[in-house]
């Protein structure tokens, strides 16, 4: 799960990590008293999106008066943002976020990671940060550094130095990059997330270092541990059936084909989308309806599936081991009696009361054409879609 600017800056604080005072505000009025309660005589204005490069599409704006705060809430407020990191989607502002602007003399890079090759946390820091982080790791990638931590050691001192002397901190500036590294250190395992960002660390104007930008991504599956995490959750950021899919307990990622896909088990379902483009085909989504799935489920499951205007034809294949097939067939004519049906939909059933599911399907009055295995299922979608 992903977070705001803002909360990112909450829990830095909490960690004892520098960042500059700020507010949120949700109207232009709100943001205005939010500068005035901050004080000072410039602000930032930066809109409240799950997704970075806000600089670059007008969603950061620096402030010299009162009515320059209100009219850069104005401008974001209401507006839905599209950045070059947004994944095509344009995000809803409900939210701004207000700081002071103290002036900055250099902008760092610093992130903390689960490292999939070295199979560690990992920090990787560069002096030349700011908006075109992306850059420098393809034009210079030599300036771009990454230090292992072993993760029974933990993360020690010495590493801090170096990745402090390699941004040209100073002694003093290393001292408080220690500081700021052992707190997300701490942050990021007490916490359980996936990624912490801080693009610009800054170098401000009087030799501090403070994070002016945070970046948070939590690990879903420890998420029952932290509801202090869960109560953070900005459902308005999100792809719409891939929150309703939370809802249920469904695995579902929304894709940009034609043939909606209802399959229990991840494998089967990644097996499944394969066969589908092997028979010239594109997949709608992924969805594992689980092994547990109770009618509901699959009823909120076939729902889902059909809220997408892209679906020309739906394919489930259900191998009935845990979940039984005449549980998957009540499902499917319960969800099509409630939502309706009007697109063909091609059904594999194999394993526990295949032949009650196949019953019931076939007197359902539905029009469900029986597929015999998963090649002849995929290849009548993909005829079914293209028809
Ligand atoms: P992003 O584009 O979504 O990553 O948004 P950032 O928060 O990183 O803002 C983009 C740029 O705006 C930064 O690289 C800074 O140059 C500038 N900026 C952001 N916050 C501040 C601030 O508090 N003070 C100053 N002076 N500049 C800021
Ligand atoms: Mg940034």
């Amino acid at each position: 799960m992903n977070f705001h600017e803002y909360q990112a800056k909450e829990l830095f604080a909490q960690y004892g990590i520098a960042v500059p005072p700020g507010k949120v505000a949700n109207s232009p009025d709100a943001a205005v008293d939010a500068a005035k309660a901050l004080g000072g005589t410039q602000w930032m204005v930066k809109a409240q999106i799950h997704a970075g490069g806000r600089g670059k599409s007008g969603g950061v704006k620096f402030c010299r008066s009162f009515d320059d705060v209100r009219a850069a809430a104005k401008g974001m407020l209401g507006t839905n943002m599209e950045t070059y990191q947004s994944a095509g989607r344009a995000l809803p502002v409900n939210l701004v976020l207000v700081t002071d602007a103290t002036d900055i003399a250099r902008e760092l890079y610093l992130s903390i990671l689960v490292d999939r090759d070295s199979k560690a946390v990992s920090f990787i820091a560069s002096k030349h940060g700011g908006v075109d982080i992306e850059q420098v790791a393809k034009d210079t990638p030599e300036d771009i550094h990454t230090i292992v931590i072993d993760f029974v050691e933990g993360l020690q001192p010495y590493q801090c130095r170096q990745l402090g002397f390699a941004m040209d901190l100073n002694a003093k500036q290393v001292n408080q990059l220690t500081k700021i590294m052992l707190g997300l250190y701490k942050l990021f395992n007490e916490q359980d997330l996936a990624l912490v960002e801080l693009n610009p660390l800054a170098v401000l104007e009087d030799g501090n270092l403070a994070a002016l930008d945070g970046k948070v991504n939590s690990d879903d599956n420890a998420e029952f541990r932290h509801p202090n995490l869960a109560a953070m959750r900005d459902l308005t950021q999100e792809d719409a059936a891939e929150a309703a899919a939370v809802k249920y307990n469904l695995n579902y990622v929304t894709m940009d084909g034609s043939i909606g896909c209802m399959v229990n088990g991840a494998g089967l379902a990644m097996a499944t989308m394969d066969v589908i483009k092997l028979a010239g085909g594109e997949p709608a989504n992924f969805l594992d309806v689980g092994g547990g799935a109770t009618k509901e489920r699959v009823t909120e499951a076939f729902k889902l599936i059909l809220s997408s205007d892209k679906v020309r034809c739906i394919l489930v294949n259900i191998f009935g081991g845990i979940v039984r097939c005449d549980l998957i067939a009540e499902g499917i004519i319960a969800a099509v009696k409630e939502v309706g049906l009007k697109i063909p939909v091609v059904v594999r059933l194999q394993g526990t009361n295949v032949d009650q599911g196949r019953e019931l399907l076939a007197n359902s009055g539905l029009a469900i054409t029986p597929a015999d295995d998963l090649n002849d299922a995929a290849q009548k979608a993909v005829a079914a879609a293209k028809a």
